[in-house]
């Protein structure tokens, strides 16, 4: 079969870009044949050196280095600009690092404990990687980073050399900058954006993987964007990096025995798209129970989780049938509790209730971005009050009875100052002062370690141990942390590996044809690349960043001197929490004609950008 008949019978189809297709194909040529003709048989829209997959901190690390490595990249990111960033864009911004790499490669071993994965091998390439996140930050233009003492598992071997530093200007754990501020991620992402040699898709998800089914190379990626399947084309490697499956239901399901737990992050996007692209062309798997997880609130109609909420110490946490669940301030480390002394992943029931007294709402608010006396989320429900117990348990539609039974226990442990059932210590006090109070919790996913197999140099294995050629994965996709985890390794995993990868598909590929198989034709270029706003007389458009870094737009209108409106264009704020932002801000802003208003404390970062988008937008007028 020549290339051309071979091209013209799978061009524009989908099933021409995939394996499986070409799997049928191929077997009657010889292997030699194949390796040179299969990307002459696709209809491609584009190529490029590499493409990666995913645009939160992991493909952000791999695409800076191929491109400083002299490599053409695509920046594939399923979501839109305002919304990407995943996990990388909110998450406390903590990057892992070392004081004595001999000490700290102990220490990973011991995280590892009697697990196989990851190998020595790996574990002391990682180590050497952590020793130079530092000075590759640094590099990017970040002026003072901050290393910091944060060890989780300060009982084993190695620990006191962990040192993971922030960019953020303070650990993150401050009520104003909480999360870090997406100050790493963004630091990434301005990277990205000024890298001439870097092309970013945004809505582009990327959905199944052009693979040559005799030589078995990743040839490229069938992508969804502008409402259609186009198929891009990478000379050297794909590379995937798009999250775990915190948001994909049934994966959790399969894969971590729960009917669901609700994202705890911005990872709405990762759906286990790059689990189903690596099976698809033969990969393993591995870490795939590995679960890192929270005790938060979720609200299900907004789809929003808290992240660090502080009241489940206030009274008694109590599980669906009314009984007690734990000590409501075990350690916790990432999600694993320690089980009469192991580790492992969260034993707690789907769902719980912190229950507690009118002293217990006095202590304060129950998260930072809420309201000091707890009225307002008392008032959406969030926080469910009762004149009495019977009433609370009513309207929670739990057994009084038993509720009142675990209380009583509770008490009787206060009074005697032990607490027999759990042992707990910390915040003794008796539930006992009317009105009373529940805030119904829940185990939530901050990420997931899963995904395909790896070797130490971040290329896909198939479950035989063989690389699947060209094919590379980076991020909390595939991580490798098989058992305990500490914080601030998937974030700066992603850019230890990142560096590694992207060194790696920055070379040319000697075993396919380097040459364009474009036919001379552009690559295709999204219709979102060019969207631009239409603007009347009197119309600037301004922008902002909000929180972790993504773009608050907005038109403002003028009349004569005088704001006249503000109009919010594009945002991806957190639901529900920034919604004071805007509706307060903005009408403050029309009536005094000025941006330089003050802040809403609790949405500090959405206020912050939404005042540097107005401010941005009245500069440009005349
Ligand atoms: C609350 C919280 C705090 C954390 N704090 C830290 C910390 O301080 N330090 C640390 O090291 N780790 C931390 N973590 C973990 C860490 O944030 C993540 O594991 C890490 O950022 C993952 O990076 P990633 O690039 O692999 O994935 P993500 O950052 O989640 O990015 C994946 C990207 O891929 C995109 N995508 C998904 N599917 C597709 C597709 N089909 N096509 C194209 N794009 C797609 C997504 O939209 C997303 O933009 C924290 C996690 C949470 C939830």
């Amino acid at each position: 079969m020549s290339n051309l008949s071979r091209k013209d019978f799978l061009k524009g189809t989908a099933a021409g870009a995939l394996g499986l297709a070409a799997t049928h194909l191929v077997p009657v040529m010889a292997e030699e044949e194949s390796a040179q003709a299969f990307e002459q048989t696709i209809d491609w829209a584009a190529e490029f050196d590499a493409i990666v997959i995913g645009f939160g901190g992991a493909g952000a690390s791999v695409a800076i280095t191929a491109a400083d490595n002299g490599a053409k990249v695509l920046l594939l990111e399923k979501a839109p600009e305002g919304k990407a960033g995943g996990n990388s864009a909110i998450c406390m911004q903590w990057i892992c690092n070392t004081t004595d790499k001999e000490a700290t490669v102990k220490y990973i071993k011991a995280l590892r404990g009697k697990f196989t994965t990851p190998s020595d091998e790996m574990i002391e390439r990682y180590v050497d990687g952590m020793a130079e996140n530092f000075e590759w930050i640094k590099s990017l233009g970040a002026e003072d980073p901050q290393v910091f003492n944060y060890v989780e598992f300060p009982e084993l071997e190695g620990s006191d050399s962990f040192a993971p530093f922030t960019v953020a200007g303070n650990t993150g754990m401050s009520p104003d900058a909480f999360g870090g501020d997406g100050a790493a991620y963004r630091l990434l992402k301005d990277n990205v954006m000024k890298r001439e040699n870097i092309t970013v898709w945004y809505e582009a998800g990327a959905k199944r993987l052009i693979q040559d089914g005799v030589t078995k190379i990743v040839h490229g990626v069938t992508v969804s964007v502008d409402g259609q399947d186009i198929n891009v084309r990478a000379r050297n490697a794909v590379v995937l990096a798009c999250g775990g499956f915190e948001n994909n239901p049934e994966m959790q399901q399969d894969y971590a025995d729960r009917y669901f737990w609700p994202s705890t992050g911005n990872a709405h996007f990762n759906t286990g798209d790059g689990i189903r692209m690596a099976l698809d062309v033969g990969a393993d798997l591995w870490h795939m129970s590995n679960l890192v997880t929270n005790i938060e609130f979720y609200d299900e109609e907004n789809q929003y989780a808290t992240f660090a909420f502080q009241g489940t110490g206030r009274g008694i946490m109590v599980g669906p049938d009314g009984t007690r669940v734990a000590d409501e301030y075990a350690r916790r480390c990432h999600g694993k509790f320690n089980v009469n002394g192991t580790w492992e992943n969260s034993p707690l029931p789907d769902y719980m209730y912190s229950i507690f007294d009118e002293n217990g709402r006095a202590q304060g608010r129950l998260h930072f971005t809420w309201s000091d006396d707890s009225q307002e989320e008392i008032d959406k429900g969030w926080v469910v009050k009762g004149e009495t117990m019977e009433e609370l348990c009513e309207k929670l539609g739990l057994d009084a009875a038993i509720v009142q039974a675990s209380i009583d226990k509770w008490n009787r442990f206060v009074d005697e100052g032990e607490d027999l059932a759990f042992g707990r210590t910390k915040n003794m006090v008796r539930i006992d002062t009317a009105p009373y109070y529940a805030v119904k919790i829940t185990p939530c996913m901050g990420n997931t370690q899963g995904g395909p197999r790896k070797n130490i140099d971040g290329q896909v294995l198939t479950p035989y141990g063989e690389v699947i050629p060209h094919l590379y994965t980076n991020g909390e996709l595939g991580d490798i942390w098989s058992n305990c985890y500490q914080a601030s390794c998937n974030l700066g995993g992603g850019m230890i590996f990142g560096r590694i990868i992207g060194k790696l598909i920055a070379e040319p590929a000697e075993d396919i044809y380097q040459g364009s198989v474009m036919d001379g034709k552009e690559n295709y270029v999204p219709a979102g690349a060019n969207m631009e706003y239409e603007l009347g007389e009197n119309e600037y458009i301004g922008e902002g960043q909000g929180k972790g870094g993504t773009p608050i737009k907005v038109k403002v209108t003028m009349d004569g001197d005088k704001i006249a409106r503000i109009e919010v264009l594009e945002q991806a704020e957190t639901a529900g929490i920034s919604d004071p932002a805007f509706e307060k801000l903005i009408p403050e802003m029309i009536e005094k004609n000025t941006a330089d208003i003050d802040g809403i404390s609790g949405v500090t970062l959405t206020s912050n950008g939404l005042r540097e988008a107005v401010r941005n937008a009245l500069a440009q007028v005349k």
